[in-house]
């Protein structure tokens, strides 16, 4: 167990592609476990391992309320395997420290991958709520992409990250989302987390 050091925006390891695990061996138990202990000591939500430096196809995340039980997931060789709907989310990365900006998402996202100890499974996020915008995000670091490439005002994401001393966006690595845009303009489909105020509301202590 230990915490390992984030990879952070600029770093040419983040975008790269990162290759398929082969055999999940004792030093695969292990760098999963490193990377839950570095997710959960930086307060995040998910981590690839790429972010720690290691080209292969699995992340963590855990979405779990700061005041339930730990839930960490670990994702092995995952696959999206059905996408749709669309939603704008302000969204953040480890990589990227105090950057927030909002991008495009799928609403509905279904992933198969394997567990820790090899046995496969399924899991869906639905609604836009945040396990399925984690799952996106965090998949798509296994291709080399970043949340800012799915940005909604690219002005907006380069005014954030020159603010916080990191480089501009990459403007050759945006994705064209047009249809997906069309769709959150039309429908007003935004999610705003307030994870705090809903404890307020139920009356949590
Ligand atoms: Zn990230």
């Amino acid at each position: 167990m230990a915490i390992r050091k984030i990879l952070k925006y600029g770093d040419p390891l983040l975008r790269q592609k990162s290759k398929e695990v082969s055999k999940i061996s004792k030093k695969i138990q292990t760098l999963a476990e490193d990377m839950l202990d570095t997710m959960y000591a930086n307060n995040g939500v998910g981590l690839a391992a790429v972010q720690v430096g290691e080209l292969l196809r699995m992340f963590v995340i855990d979405v779990s309320n700061p005041k339930e039980k730990y839930n960490p997931i670990v994702l092995i060789n995952p696959k999206i395997i059905k996408k749709d709907g669309a939603v704008g989310c302000n969204e953040g990365c480890l990589s990227f420290p105090e950057v927030y900006t909002e991008v495009r998402r799928y609403k509905n996202v279904t992933v198969k991958a394997l567990d820790i100890k090899g046995k496969p499974f399924i899991i869906e996020g639905k609604d836009g709520e945040l396990l399925a915008r984690a799952l996106q995000h965090e998949f798509d670091h296994l291709n080399g992409i970043l949340f800012i490439d799915h940005s909604r005002n690219r002005f907006e994401a380069d005014k954030v990250l020159e603010e916080k001393g990191l480089p501009h966006v990459e403007v050759d690595k945006l994705i064209e989302e047009a249809e997906m845009e069309d769709i959150i303009a039309t429908t007003n489909s935004i999610v705003v987390d307030k994870i705090e105020d809903d404890e307020k509301a139920e009356g949590n202590d």
